[in-house]
């Protein structure tokens, strides 16, 4: 069974007296940084000159440059994106990191994979919410919190747990429960997730869902509502009752097309292709393609985002979704956090 911990055992007093810096001010850095406050941390903000740097003077923070924010703290929380995370380490964290502070991180990433290796003398810890960011700021406001993931990679100061646990308070995340993980392990379900089910899986479940439809003659406003946009309520379900709770809702027909179908679309291929996505992430295969990626400027990236904003299915969706108001207020407000 996971060990997991909840209000009761964290205490907020482990971050009494420090500074937090939260490095980064996008989906995730707005969020935790808010809720710690909020929560009586005392929190400044580390960025470079900008965009996000005028919105976090606009939300009240003290902004400085990444080097001057981690001189004045005790705490630093990395919330830049992952792949600009090392080099900014490098130049802008490492050289002013106080002996017996502590670097923190909501994505295992960098660490597992060795792109950036601490010195002996700071605590490194994860606290990742199970959460997009602008559900961790909401929820939060709501006085509740989106669960999380704690784990300790270093512990130089003999405290690292407890104040990883003192964090995850201060972002709200053991209202909701935060579960004892490894850096490793974290990083590679993370990775995995978002390959095989939740990002590559669906949307290639999707497409191909849509594309059988269109090659068979339906009409391409049909095939998205069915292949795409019924999607959330089915996942809503799911959400809120499992799979057993989302069976319960749909009708006997399509619990029978469920059970006797599904299995054939997602087969034996697919599980062995899972099995290599896994393989392939465990042996840092894709880890070290994608560092390599972003090193010679993303061509790959850049050639398949290119592609897929093409396809049909995206054209058909933009015109459809014109018309349904209240989805285009709900996408806005999640791209602009
Ligand atoms: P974002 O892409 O939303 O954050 C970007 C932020 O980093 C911006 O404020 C940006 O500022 C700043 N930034 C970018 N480059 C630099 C730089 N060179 N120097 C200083 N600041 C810089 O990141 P996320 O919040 O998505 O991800 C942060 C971390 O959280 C990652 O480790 C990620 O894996 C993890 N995570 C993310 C989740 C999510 O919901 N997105 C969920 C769980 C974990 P500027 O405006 O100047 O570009
Ligand atoms: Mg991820
Ligand atoms: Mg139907």
């Amino acid at each position: 069974m996971a060990k997991k911990f909840y209000e009761k055992d964290a205490d907020l007093g482990y971050l009494k007296g420090k500074t937090v810096a939260v490095v980064g001010y996008g989906s995730q850095g707005h969020a935790q940084a808010q809720n710690l406050r909020e929560s009586g941390v005392e929190v400044i903000v580390g960025l470079r000159k900008g965009k996000s740097w005028e919105q976090a003077e606009k939300d009240g923070f003290a902004v400085y440059t990444v080097d001057q924010a981690v001189k004045r703290a005790d705490v630093v929380q990395l919330l830049m994106p992952d792949e600009v995370q090392a080099k900014v380490y490098r130049e802008q964290v490492r050289p002013h990191l106080k002996s017996g502070a502590a670097l923190f991180f909501s994505h295992g990433f960098n660490i597992h994979f060795g792109q950036i290796v601490p010195p002996e003398d700071v605590d490194v810890v994860l606290v990742a919410p199970k959460g997009p960011g602008h559900l961790v700021r909401r929820v939060y406001e709501e006085g509740f919190g989106v669960p999380g993931l704690i784990a300790v990679h270093q512990d130089a100061t003999g405290q690292a747990k407890e104040l990883g646990l003192a964090y995850a308070k201060g972002i709200g995340a053991t209202r909701a429960g935060v579960i004892e993980t490894t850096f490793k392990e974290e990083t590679e379900t993370d990775l995995f997730g978002e390959q095989a089910v939740l990002c590559g899986g669906v949307s290639e479940l999707v497409k191909a869902g849509f594309e059988t439809l269109t090659e068979a003659g339906y009409q391409p406003e049909i095939a998205y509502f069915e292949c795409l946009h019924e999607l959330k309520l089915i996942v809503d379900l799911m959400y809120e009752g499992g799979l057993k709770g989302m069976r319960y809702s749909i009708s006997d027909t399509a619990e029978f097309g469920d059970y006797v179908s599904g299995k054939r679309v997602i087969g034996e291929a697919s599980r062995e292709a899972m099995k290599q996505v896994l393989k392939e992430i465990q042996d840092g295969t894709f880890a070290n393609r994608w560092i390599r990626e972003n090193e010679e400027g993303r061509p790959e990236f850049n050639r398949i985002a290119e592609e897929e904003k093409a396809h049909s299915l995206e054209t058909t969706g933009e015109e459809l979704r014109k018309t349904m108001a209240w989805i285009n207020k709900g996408a806005k407000e999640s791209v602009t956090q």
